[in-house]
């Protein structure tokens, strides 16, 4: 099978695997795992933030953060496709207590009209304060769109002039960086506070960190232990975190070149597919799953005309070459 349903498939290479079975750990929790702590000053600098804190997944890294940031019963805008909105099961509202506001936009780009006009100021006891808005870069559900940099500043000049923070969902901002030749920290620098993933298109088998400043990041470790997120000896996690950065940031761009190879098989408009991710539009978006099974390609149904395949690095071209094909056959029945 050629498993396109998520770049969270992806296995552990053997190189991955033996920098874990070699990694020097601890325990997490006392803040001794050696590994766990470089792992965390590494993304901490790429990132141009003061420090980090290593989870167990992305959505932990968003809550924590997005948690730091916006009190019980204040809320933070996102994009109605955000992932904090509709893929974290409501944890947001569930743990943290906080409300959200959203804008649409196709390509789950930072509207900043429309974010300008939700901005609620603290008006006492009328309405909901807003004090943070969230992007996401790239934006999975919008199908792995780029947010343009300039978007991005003119989005934290906006943040500033009304006193409200930035939260900026980047698990896959390694994506745009090789897509746009942006660096990580250029993307960052509109932020207070970001996640990312290793557990991606980098192929690490877990992983995710919250990057803040150092008074948020002591805090979030205290939180995440009380969510039950603690963990010992997580260095031999950290080691995969390690050797995906190493190794597998410049090979996005073949998982680029591979969905660009699929969307142009499956007569998708070519401008839509600017990383990793491939939204197939369907009339029947359950059918086509099926018929690409039978053809040996897994791919998912985001919605019920909505098919989305990811390119990742367990992809190799001649598997893309093969899954284009599939589809194809599979949307002319
Ligand atoms: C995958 C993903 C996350 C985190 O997902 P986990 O499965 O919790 O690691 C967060 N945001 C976006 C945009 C994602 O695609």
């Amino acid at each position: 099978m050629i498993d396109l349903r998520s770049d969270t498939v992806t296995r552990p290479t053997e190189g991955m695997r033996e920098a874990m079975a070699t990694a020097d750990v601890g325990d997490d929790v006392y803040a001794e795992d050696p590994t766990v702590r470089s792992l965390e000053e590494k993304v901490a600098d790429l990132f141009g933030f003061q420090a980090a804190l290593f989870t167990v997944t992305g959505s932990l890294a968003n809550l924590l953060a997005v948690r730091s940031l916006v009190q019980p019963g204040a809320e933070v805008l996102c994009e109605s496709g955000a992932h904090i909105a509709r893929a974290e099961l409501g944890a947001h509202a569930a743990i943290s207590g906080l409300t959200m506001r959203t804008w649409s936009d196709a390509r789950g780009r930072a509207d900043l009209g429309a974010i300008e006009s939700l901005i609620a100021p603290d008006l006492g006891p009328f309405l909901v304060r807003t004090t943070c808005v969230s992007i996401e870069n790239t934006h999975n559900f919008a199908g792995g769109r780029v947010q343009p940099l300039e978007t991005l500043t003119a989005l934290r000049e906006l943040a500033d002039r009304h006193g409200i923070d930035v939260h900026l969902d980047g698990a896959r901002i390694w994506n745009a960086s090789v897509a746009t030749g942006a660096s990580l920290a250029q993307l960052a620098a509109c932020a207070d506070t970001m996640a990312v993933c290793l557990s991606k298109g980098l192929g690490a088998p877990i992983g995710s960190l919250m990057l803040a400043g150092t008074d948020a990041i002591s805090e979030a470790r205290v939180e995440r232990k009380r969510l039950g997120g603690g963990w010992r000896q997580a260095g031999l996690l950290a080691a995969a975190g390690h050797y995906a950065l190493d190794h597998h940031i410049a090979r996005l761009a073949d998982d680029h070149e591979h969905a660009r190879l699929i969307a142009e098989a499956a007569g998708c408009p070519p401008e839509g597919v600017e990383t990793n991710i491939v939204v197939i539009e369907t009339a029947d978006a359950a059918g086509l799953v099926e018929r690409c099974r039978q053809g040996g390609v897994l791919v998912g149904a985001v919605g019920p005309r909505v098919v989305r395949a990811v390119t990742h690095l367990d992809i190799s071209r001649e598997d893309a070459v093969k899954a284009a094909a599939v589809i194809a056959a599979a949307l002319h029945p």
